[in-house]
């Protein structure tokens, strides 16, 4: 990071899951970074790109995202006190158009699907001083998303990193993260449902491949193609690609709502339920840290209907 800019996001606390830890005899640990002002890890890596972008020039920030990017992009937006632009398909939900609204930034309705509202973003970011921000497929986003990991190494020991791969911006930053401390040899179990699994068909035919279709629950994790840096990780480090169903993901939020009494995305339920299902790929491994993604795509309301899968 450069020296003299303060990060937008916070340090987030790792906690131990005493339940689960008793349950499985391993020391199972949290990482919260549902606790970020995002609700999510996002602002980890699009908050150092945001912030990059301004210290080169930036005036405007464009970012398409109807999800967690987009309400993170909106509040280091706003941090920066630069005109902020975030672009979402019809599709989504009243709540989140609200919540990145009420950050005080504009809002723009564009496109049936994402590729839409993607390529309106790209045009507008033509504009004289304007920027795109992408959702994951950046090397500023993966850089302020393996800051994760350097607070996670002072805070826990443990020999394998869970999360989540929508896109793969978490991913190539846990592995940046595990690099560049000296942890080359932890393994990470990359995560996804069954219906978003872009990373899993990319390591099984040994090459990137667009999906047809997303068929999960799990809208955050929905990337058709997963970035190619991340797929090229595979090559440097160890990673187990798993695959969970939407309803082991909502079996997990609801297990762990109980449980930590905290609500998040069934896109980070997925993590959370290779250790529920003490998935085999576990096994081998005592400290396992779970990265606790978060979203505020989620409330009691939802979990309820997505229960009855
Ligand atoms: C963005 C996101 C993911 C996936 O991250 P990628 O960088 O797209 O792989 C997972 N969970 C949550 C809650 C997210 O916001």
């Amino acid at each position: 990071m450069q020296t003299g800019m303060q990060p937008l996001h916070i340090s987030t606390p790792l906690l131990a899951h005493r339940p689960l830890s008793s349950e499985l005899g391993k020391s199972v640990w949290l990482k919260m970074d549902n606790n970020q002002p995002s609700g999510s890890f996002k602002l980890r890596g699009i908050g150092l790109l945001c912030q990059r972008a301004v210290a080169n020039g930036a005036r405007h920030l464009i970012c398409p995202s109807g999800g967690n990017a987009g309400f993170a992009a909106a509040i280091a937006g706003a941090a920066l006190a630069v005109k902020t632009t975030i672009l979402v398909p019809e599709a989504t939900q009243e709540s989140v158009r609200a919540a990145i609204r009420a950050i005080g930034v504009e809002l723009i309705v564009s496109g049936a699907q994402w590729d839409e509202t993607n390529q309106a973003a790209l045009q507008m970011s033509q504009l004289d001083g304007a920027v795109y921000i992408p959702p994951f497929d950046h090397p500023d986003i993966w850089d302020g998303n393996a800051t994760l990991i350097d607070e996670a190494v002072q805070q826990a020991e443990f020999d394998v990193v869970i999360c989540s791969v929508g896109g793969g911006g978490l991913l190539s930053g846990v592995v940046q993260g595990l690099q560049r401390n000296g942890l080359s040899t932890v393994p990470v179990i990359a995560v996804e449902t069954e219906g978003a699994a872009s990373f899993h068909a990319a390591v099984q035919a040994g090459e990137l491949v667009t999906l047809p279709a997303i068929t999960s629950i799990a809208t955050t994790l929905a990337a058709r193609r997963v970035a190619k840096h991340a797929f090229e990780l595979t090559r440097s480090h160890v990673i187990h690609s798993v695959t969970v169903s939407d309803k082991q993901a909502v079996d997990a939020c609801w297990r762990f709502a109980d449980d930590m009494h905290t609500l998040v995305e069934p896109a980070c339920g997925a993590a959370l339920a290779v250790a529920y299902q003490n998935l085999p790929v576990l096994h081998e491994f005592h400290r396992p840290l779970i990265i606790v993604c978060g979203g505020i795509g989620v409330d009691m309301a939802k979990l309820a209907a997505w229960r009855s899968l």
